[in-house]
């Protein structure tokens, strides 16, 4: 078996005292809402630990070791505070973009999308417009999603844009390989797995491979297993539970 890296990953969304002012304002986002102060617990305690949060792009998938990343889903406006709270400690993390409601009244605009870039964090897409059930698109509507918004982030940052998160965290064959095929490289999942897996099932699209991504709470002890990316949601500051697929 090849050498590759353990990942874990946090799946953050709003950091915020007042959820009205940023993300998605339906009742089912609520529970993925930190406040800051919270979120400060959860930086507090991964500075006491080993882990230092990296960039999913700078992690060498061909080396054993343990990796976390830090993701931010759906670019709400408390974007920016989360991204310079990491920035303050020296640390990047990752912001998925849902491109169509960029500059809207709760959501980053193409400003701070720029910002966040220009402090060294990683800026992907979480598609054009966060369909509620992504894996039921047709293989066209993925593609178009991914390419619409990428290309949106991509003229916003100057780059392109290779990284992406699946709304909701399920996905599909289909998902996996719309997302290849749009040529995104590192894709987050909400699946529990703690190693990079080949994004399109061992298929070549465009002649790039990807890898999928998840987030998995609290394993940074685990083994290595196989090939894939994975990402768990953060405890709630209560603690104890672990929040449902996100909004
Ligand atoms: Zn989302």
């Amino acid at each position: 078996m090849s050498a590759h890296p353990t990942i874990a990953g946090f799946g953050y969304h709003e950091i915020t005292d007042d959820p009205s002012a940023s993300g998605f304002q339906r009742t089912g986002a609520r529970p993925y809402t930190l406040t800051p102060r919270a979120f400060a617990a959860h930086l507090d305690q991964m500075a006491a630990s080993e882990a230092r949060p990296m960039r999913v792009t700078d992690i060498d998938f061909t080396r054993s070791g343990r990796c976390l990343v830090l993701t931010f889903d759906d670019g709400g406006k408390s974007a920016v505070h989360a991204g310079d709270a990491l920035a303050r400690r020296g640390w990047t993390g990752h912001f998925f973009i849902v491109s169509s409601l960029i500059g809207t009244r709760t959501f980053a605009t193409a400003s701070d999308i720029r910002y966040l870039a220009s402090c060294g964090h990683v800026v992907g897409t979480h598609t054009h417009t966060h369909p509620d059930i992504f894996p039921d698109l047709t293989p066209e509507r993925m593609l178009e999603e991914w390419r619409t918004s990428g290309d949106a982030i991509s003229e916003i940052v100057g780059a392109p844009c290779l990284t992406a998160s699946v709304p909701g965290g399920d996905i599909s064959r289909q998902v996996l390989e719309s997302a290849a095929r749009a040529g995104v490289q590192y894709l987050f999942t909400s699946e529990p797995w703690l190693s990079p897996r080949d994004l399109a099932a061992g298929a070549r699209v465009g002649g790039s491979r990807g890898r999928a991504v998840s987030l998995h709470l609290g394993a940074l002890a685990l083994t290595p297993g196989d090939r894939r990316l994975s990402r768990a949601r953060p405890l709630l500051p209560q603690g104890g539970n672990v929040p449902r697929p996100h909004p």
